[in-house]
């Protein structure tokens, strides 16, 4: 698909540079164009900043007809809009937040044969709830006038990706009224299970895909612990590295946006809060004075970065835990669009873990007795969401291996670590490790569990294997039992971790429960049945690489 021999390579090219203002393209540009005005249909699988928006405008322009372009937010469809009409490029968008006279004249334009639109943008839910759009489509469609149909952010389509939308499963319906028209769908996060899903559900049996690294090289990864004085280590990151550029970072809340941005405020840091209960005109105003760089920090919550175009932010630091891998990739790939070196730094500890995953719960538990959707899929979809998490904190847990090959490896990519050239915390390290097999720790703490009959927390379990005689320990008399103190001979933090890989593994499950006390989360630690009977009947082994001391 690479040749420059079709005949609309020379129209391409031109306006490639007139248009757009590009010298060139960026790698699989040109092949992803030249496969969909072939007629195919296309999956695009490039990571965010790789230049996804050119594959379907450049098309647009250059064809007759117009391109449908299904976007998830409206405030991405601004974006793209704006950009469009700056280039002289007639589009136009639909969504359900806009007065219906104004709904009404675009479908009239539509209509019209001088109609100028060469795109099309519209969310999902006009796709699965206007019919009067869908009959615009069907009478472009007749008339040869529909060039192209494209679906952005594509992954919205799959229960397995992190950000699930129902109303992309109805965009099946397009391909089934409109099957002489190609399809292009894009994403930058996509692992095989998402990749089949979205083929599936848009009826794409017979696309050509194109999937390129998403090494993100400029970028480095370093995963620190969370402690008390981790906005003063964040303040201190961003003064040694990167004072006065610009960057993201992301909370977990509301409250600690602002929290975060105010206390990074009395460091002396142009920084401010950004969060979805804000007024959407002080949401606007803020991008803008972050676009300007008047402001040079956002503390956010993951509602903002779609569609951020800013090329120059030096760093995103995560104050909490990310949701999921996928999730981690696409909120830190918004940091060094322009390929300059940018910083990623993610600060964790476990209790954000335990926080997120009642949240996640909690959600669900609100959202189950309104959504339509039968309770065995929202149930799997829970424990998609579960299983997400725990694949997060197993990164995060993991101090040894590359994290670039760690991200990549979900992504069902091969990436050798050397080629990381140390741009990650591990890789820094220089240590060398070696693997221990620990199943004998591993079988005492699950027989712990059951001997204090699965009621009690990470915590407490560890302080009984690490032998403590605090109150809490005598007054359920574990100081009694046989495994008690067993753990005593293991460095700091060996038997958490131990502990934690069980659960990642899931040998143990640990149960959240909201305690009497308004808000506090606690959690008990209960053996899976199966799993832990492997190990306990030697089954199943325990190694774990461990670094050796200098
Ligand atoms: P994506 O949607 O894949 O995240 P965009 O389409 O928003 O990426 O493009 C990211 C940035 O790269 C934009 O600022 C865009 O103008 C720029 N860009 C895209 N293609 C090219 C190109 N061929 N040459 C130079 N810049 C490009
Ligand atoms: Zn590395």
């Amino acid at each position: 698909w690479s040749s420059t021999h079709f005949a609309w390579t020379k129209e391409l090219e031109a306006n490639n540079k007139r248009v757009f203002g590009n010298r060139s393209f960026r790698p699989n540009q040109r092949e992803i164009i030249n496969a969909t005005m072939s007629g195919n249909d296309v999956f695009v699988l490039m990571p965010t900043g790789g230049g996804k928006s050119l594959t379907y405008q450049l098309p647009a322009l250059i064809c007759n007809g117009v391109t449908l372009v299904v976007s998830p937010l409206v405030s991405l469809i601004q974006d793209q809009i704006m950009h469009l009409l700056q280039a002289n490029i007639s589009a136009a968008y639909l969504s359900a937040s806009m007065e219906w006279s104004e709904q009404q004249e675009i479908l009239r334009e539509l209509m019209s044969p001088t109609c100028t639109y060469k795109l099309l943008y519209v969310t999902p839910e006009k796709i699965a709830k206007s019919d009067a759009l869908l009959r615009q489509l069907e009478n472009l469609y007749s008339r040869g006038h529909l060039s192209r149909i494209v679906i952005d952010e594509a992954h919205c389509v799959s229960q397995w990706g992190h950000d699930f939308r129902p109303d992309y499963q109805h965009l099946g319906i397009l391909k089934q009224k409109f099957p002489q028209t190609p399809v292009l769908a894009l994403t930058a996060t996509a692992t095989a299970s998402v990749k089949e899903d979205v083929v599936q559900v848009l009826g794409l049996a017979n696309c050509i895909i194109f999937r390129q690294s998403f090494n993100r090289p400029n970028l480095r990864y370093f995963v620190w612990p969370k402690t008390k004085k981790c906005l003063e280590d964040i303040h201190n990151f961003i003064h040694a590295n990167h004072n006065k550029e610009c960057g993201i970072i992301y909370c977990l809340s509301r409250m600690d946006c602002e929290k975060v941005a105010a206390k990074l405020r009395e460091y002396g840091h142009k920084a401010s809060h950004y969060h979805g209960s804000m007024d959407p005109e002080d949401r606007a105003n803020i991008q803008k004075q972050w676009s300007k760089d008047r402001i040079n920090i956002i503390c956010a919550t993951v509602a903002f970065g779609m569609g951020i175009n800013k090329p120059d932010v030096r760093f995103v630091i995560h104050h909490s835990l990310p949701k999921s891998i996928e999730g981690y990739h696409q909120e830190c790939g918004r940091a060094g669009r322009d390929s300059q070196l940018s910083s990623c730094v993610l600060f964790y500890n476990y209790s954000d873990y335990i926080r997120l995953k009642h949240m996640v719960t909690q959600g669900f538990a609100e959202q189950g007795t309104s959504a339509p959707r039968g309770g065995s899929s929202q149930e799997q979809a829970l424990e998609t969401h579960k299983e997400n998490l725990l694949r997060m904190v197993s990164y995060c847990e993991n101090d040894v291996d590359c994290r670039r090959l760690l991200q990549l490896i979900h992504f069902g990519e091969m990436f050798n670590p050397s080629c990381c050239a140390k741009t990650c915390d591990n890789c820094l390290k220089e240590l060398r490790w070696v693997e221990k097999d620990v199943t004998n720790i591993a079988r005492q703490l699950v027989d712990l569990v059951m001997m204090t009959k699965q009621t009690y927390s990470t915590t407490h379990i560890l302080e009984v294997y690490r032998g403590s005689v605090n109150q809490n320990v005598k007054k359920h008399r574990h100081d009694t039992l046989s495994l008690h103190g067993a753990g005593k001979h293991l460095a700091k933090g060996e038997a958490a971790r131990i502990l934690r890989h069980l659960v990642i593994e899931e040998i143990l499950i640990e149960d959240v429960k909201k305690s009497e006390n308004y808000g506090s989360v606690s959690s008990v630690l209960k053996t899976n049945h199966k799993k832990s009977g492997d190990l306990l009947s030697g089954k199943h082994n325990v190694v774990l690489k461990f670094p050796t001391p200098e």
